[in-house]
């Protein structure tokens, strides 16, 4: 079986104490690709560093509306730096993470639109897929990506929404992230949901230390479990875990024009 993890959080210091073993273990498991994101500024050398060290490893850079405090202007002005200088880069695969979080209410929704939009037009100027952070703010994401229609498109992770806005993006030729929350029993709208999205549609992830899948509860969540992940998920849609790999692997490997 071949996996891509379409989305994870290697960088971050929950891995510091086994990383290489883990990464070692993910060659073993079939975990081909895994797709570090960028969340703030001062991670971005991190994320970098890593995928150029690790054959398996690519990332993405972006400013995650959930550190909106944290966020400066001049970050933006960086991040276009740091693409223009990155050009070409074999590591480089996507702006991310990106996006608009209404279920804090805290995080002012005009700023975050505002940053959201200008690393929209970043993408859209590098020619790059977006990788999308999207809680309880479907309808103002989908409205965004109409008017915007970034041509290279990408990925909505972690999808929990609604059958009818996983039709809105996937006409828009974006690809549902899935991972470890359509696991869970009582997720039960999603799980319907997941069992009749189309195949094509459909890229892994495991957003690794976070959302842990019903059969690790409560621990670290790792890039190690996208096998199971994609077992469960097979299962839910009545498909082999094989044809599911396949097919979701095709799809990532398409949205980051891995050839
Ligand atoms: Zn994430």
């Amino acid at each position: 079986m071949r996996l891509v993890d379409t989305h994870n959080h290697i960088d971050f210091p929950d891995f510091d104490a086994d990383r290489p073993a883990l990464l070692q273990r993910c060659a073993e498991l079939g975990v081909e690709r895994q797709v570090l994101l960028g969340v703030f500024r001062e991670n971005w050398e991190r994320v970098l560093q890593l995928a150029e060290r690790n054959d398996a490893l690519y990332a993405a850079l972006g400013l995650h509306p959930i550190y909106l405090a944290q966020h400066r202007p001049e970050h933006l002005r960086d991040l276009r730096e740091q693409l223009q200088r990155l050009v070409g880069h074999p590591k480089l695969c996507a702006v991310g993470e990106i996006g608009l979080d209404y279920y804090i209410e805290e995080l002012d929704r005009e700023a975050q639109q505002a940053l959201f939009e200008e690393q929209l037009r970043i993408a859209i100027d590098f020619e790059l897929p977006v990788l999308l952070h999207v809680r309880r703010a479907h309808a103002a994401m989908i409205a965004t990506l109409k008017r915007f229609r970034p041509p290279r498109r990408g990925i909505v992770h972690a999808f929990a929404g609604s059958r009818e806005e996983a039709r809105e993006y996937i006409r828009l030729g974006f690809r549902l992230g899935l991972g470890g929350a359509p696991t869970w029993p009582q997720a039960n709208r999603l799980r319907k949901t997941v069992a009749e999205l189309p195949l094509d549609s459909i890229v892994l992830e495991t957003d690794a230390p976070d959302m842990a899948p019903a059969m690790f509860p409560g621990q670290r969540n790792s890039p190690a479990h996208l096998p199971a992940i994609c077992e469960a998920l097979a299962e839910l849609r009545g498909v082999s875990s094989e044809e599911l790999a396949e097919a979701s692997t095709r799809n990532a490997r398409e949205v980051f024009g891995w050839t």
